[in-house]
């Protein structure tokens, strides 16, 4: 179900507001938090109606719905930020290392292995500037993400092994708990690594994820509404 291109306008303008009202409550510039609108299971129409609006940061979790949305708009708009959101898998690195800005989800010795090949053999064919790495904070069996207490091995195996550059963290809180704890954690995890991307926070808790020091929130509900 695709909004009309009206309400996503409507949906746009209220969070930016909602972000920028916390981001100042916190002692924080509004722009030092970057909206990245997730359009997964979202259509061209959808997006083109945000890009009327002046949104370029896009999420997206799968490589193969992301490559046939966005290629036609890569070839006319050349100011796009396009973040990958959800799990990578070893085959798609290099599909994802010439699509996405930015890739959130690093999360294993191996994946980061063949970003780093891929990187070094696609050369400028390579798009990607920024890597992420995912932490599991609620240590969750089924969710993706390095546990808490190994992500600073993690961290440091990809930075001096690898010389590789790790802008920030994300998380994906547990549904069914309180998110502040987790954000708190990411942003500890963070701060004693010395990295200063924190994405967190999602439809029903980037507010809070603001006032706990969030530099990316991923919106894709609150925006395009229901998918
Ligand atoms: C789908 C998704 C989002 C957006 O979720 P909403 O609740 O629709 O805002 C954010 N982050 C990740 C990793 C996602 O997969």
């Amino acid at each position: 179900m695709t909004l009309p291109a009206t309400a996503i306008a409507a949906n746009l303008a209220e969070v930016r507001e909602r972000i920028a009202v916390v981001a100042r409550a916190a002692g924080r510039a509004p722009e030092s938090v970057t909206l990245v609108a997730v359009s997964k299971g979202h259509g061209t129409e959808a997006v083109q109606a945000a890009l009327a609006c002046g949104q370029r940061v896009f999420g997206e979790n799968r490589v193969q719905e992301a490559e046939a949305k966005w290629t036609p708009l890569r070839e006319i708009r050349t100011d796009l930020d396009l973040h990958l959101i959800g799990p990578l898998q070893t085959n798609k690195t290099a599909d994802a290392l010439q699509l996405f800005d930015t890739i959130e989800t690093l999360d294993r010795a191996r994946l980061v292995d063949r970003l780093h090949t891929d990187r070094d053999r696609l050369g400028t064919a390579a798009r990607t500037r920024a890597l992420f790495v995912q932490v599991n904070t609620g240590e969750e069996p089924q969710k993706a993400g390095v546990a808490p207490g190994a992500a600073d091995a993690f961290i440091a195996d990809a930075r001096a092994r690898l010389g590789l550059e790790i802008a920030g963290l994300m998380c994906i809180p547990p549904l069914d708990e309180e998110p502040a704890p987790h954000f708190a954690l990411l942003a500890k995890i963070a701060a004693r690594n010395g990295i200063s991307g924190l994405s967190m926070g999602m439809s029903a808790d980037y507010e809070t994820a603001v006032a706990f020091g969030a530099t990316h929130v991923r919106i894709g509900t609150a925006i395009f509404g229901a998918r």
